[in-house]
């Protein structure tokens, strides 16, 4: 990428791996809200620029510094946020706060590529036969790199538990994930978007109500939210809401449902600012929070979830030759997606 130009195809000659990296032959890389934010929306990579854009990955190691050879061979996700693993906040296991974190596309060269380098610490190993046996492609599962696995650090995170009702604003790429993975936790979730084929597309695969905000407003919402959960015996206290549009108005819209003993998960991002009144965190006694990525150790439990079909991909994602970035990069940009797409390479 560079500022304001269209993305080009270039070469650049790989350097070896360091001892403790590995080079991975990439099968997909997923497009992200964020790749939009740095494209489109002046957000800054911390790499200078020209940068490969792209933090979703998966692929094949086909080689490996001298400390990472037995990772030859093997199929892995590459985790968004690669932390260094030990220092001091990694050694207290708050890895996606690590100073020394690595993200490709942002701090290193991404995964919009044939091949990329990156420490093998982090690395999550993908058992090849079993996925041949569920019959996914490695390429899908690159989007268990982020969109995936943010959302199932937020509801570890958040403490989903049976009996939970829990709110997905915006399922999109990241929100319909968040709506699987919290029903896997034993939430009952409750969907809510602006668009009726998202919402159709998450009904019965993680959520048990959808909602159209469209027309309705924040009272009126949270209304119907608390109809719902009497129906179904649910709690009017301790909603846990997952504000996934990364919207200004979907994040204004996120906070206006905090009951008493809430939890707001800030999964979505956006530039612009929001107005909220913040005493409500005091008044309601609850709580806001965001995460940045997920920790490496987290990830074969996400894997597992999707090996195990308790959380679909395929039905979300598309996947697209690399070759085609630019027209897949506006149709995102102007919302024109219904799924999330996974570019490809041609090798
Ligand atoms: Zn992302
Ligand atoms: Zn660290």
């Amino acid at each position: 990428m560079k500022k304001g130009e269209p993305l080009v195809q270039v070469k650049i000659d790989m350097l070896s791996p360091e001892p403790d990296e590995v080079v991975v032959k990439i099968a997909g890389c997923g497009v992200c809200h964020t790749d939009l934010g740095y494209y489109y929306d002046g957000v800054r990579t911390k790499h200078d620029l020209p940068l490969t854009l792209g933090h979703e990955i998966s692929g094949h190691v086909v080689d490996a510094g001298a400390n990472a050879l037995s990772w030859i061979g093997r199929a892995v996700i590459v985790p968004a946020v690669i932390p260094c693993g030990h220092c001091d906040v990694c050694r207290r296991g708050k890895a996606t706060i690590c100073p020394n974190q690595k993200m490709p596309g942002n701090d290193i060269h991404g995964g919009f590529a044939t091949h990329i380098i990156v420490p093998a610490h982090g690395l999550c190993d993908v058992d090849e036969r079993r996925l041949l046996s569920v019959g996914i492609d490695l390429a899908d599962l690159s989007v268990i790199a982020d969109a995936v696995t943010t959302p199932y650090q937020a509801v570890v995170q958040a403490g989903v538990s049976e009996g939970d009702l829990v709110v997905v604003n915006g399922v999109g790429g990241v929100g319909g994930y968040a709506a699987q993975v919290a029903t896997a936790f034993g939430g009952t979730v409750v969907a809510v978007d602006v668009n009726d084929e998202k919402l159709k597309t998450i009904a019965g695969k993680g959520a048990a109500l959808t909602l159209n905000a469209r027309g309705m407003t924040p009272r009126d919402l949270k209304g119907a939210i608390a109809r719902f959960a009497q129906e179904r015996s649910l709690r009017q206290t301790e909603w846990i809401i997952f504000e996934c549009s990364g919207t200004r108005i979907g994040q204004e819209t996120a906070f206006s449902l905090l009951n008493s003993g809430g939890t707001l998960c800030v999964v979505g991002f956006t530039m612009d600012k929001v107005e909220i009144r913040l005493s409500n965190l005091m008044a309601y006694h609850a709580r806001a929070i965001g995460n940045w990525g997920c920790p490496p150790e987290l990830y074969p439990k996400a894997l597992e979830l999707v090996l195990s079909g308790r959380v679909k991909v395929t039905p979300f994602v598309e996947k697209h030759p690399l070759s085609e970035i630019n027209q897949v990069f506006e149709a995102a940009h102007v919302g024109e997606l219904r799924r999330r797409a996974v570019l490809v390479p041609t090798h």
